[in-house]
This record gives structure tokens, sequence and C-alpha cells, in this order.
């Protein structure tokens, strides 16, 4: 039988703690390697615009982790609290497995797909 009890909340925690000490690293690299470009503009024109195109690359990188940062981040304190699981749309409990395969998730599947449509109707 699946239940809370399947996954160890300190298990969790410690996977959570790994996980935001991994993005706060690669964070940290990426403000690096565009503070480091932008200290070495190109003066051609073909470079510059290449170099624009890495900073792009390196802004959509630096969004993703940043918000999974800020996801982790929230779940640790989730845990913290004692919310941890607990669905913020209905405040049912989350599935083990699902929090196993995104121990970040805030809602439970049935709202995260009830979610998931609406933002496909927009
Ligand atoms: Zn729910």
């Amino acid at each position: 039988m699946a239940n809370q009890e399947d996954l160890k909340l300190e298990d969790v925690i410690a996977g959570l703690r790994a996980r935001e000490v991994e993005l706060a690293r690669r964070v940290a690299a990426v403000g690096a390697e565009k503070r480091r470009a932008h200290g070495s503009l190109d003066p051609s024109f073909p470079e510059q615009a290449t170099q624009r195109e890495n900073d792009e690359v390196l802004d959509g990188l630096d969004e993703v982790e940043r918000s999974e940062l800020a996801a982790v981040r929230a779940a640790i304190r989730r845990a913290e609290e004692g919310a941890f699981g607990t669905c913020d749309a209905c405040e049912e409990p989350i599935r083990p497995a699902r929090l196993r395969a995104d121990p970040a998730a805030t809602l439970c599947i049935g709202c995260a797909e009830a979610a998931e449509r609406a933002a496909a109707r927009d």
C-alpha cells in the first residue's frame, strides 16, 4: 500500500538540500560566465552577435535554474513547517510517487492536470 511513510521526510529534505546546493552552484556559475563574457566584448560585429546569442542562452538557463531553485527552497520551507506533501489547491495529500519524482511539487496530480488544462486554454 502506498502511503506517506513510503517517503521518509528526512530523506526528501536531504535530497532537496543537495539539489539546492547544486542549483545554487550552477546559478553562480552562469552569473560568473555572463560577467566574463561581458568583460571581453569582441570589437567585430559577427563576434558580438555570437556573444549576444550566448547571452540569451545563458539568460534562459539562468531563469530555469533560478525558478527551480526557488521551488526547491519553497519545498524545504514547507517541509520544515510540516506542510510538505500537501496540495496547495485542494489540501489533499500529494501521492508519494509524485513527490519522489518531483519533491518540489506543490499540487496533487489532479490539480496539476487541471492547472495545465487551464493554462492550455489561454
Ligand atoms: Zn490537489
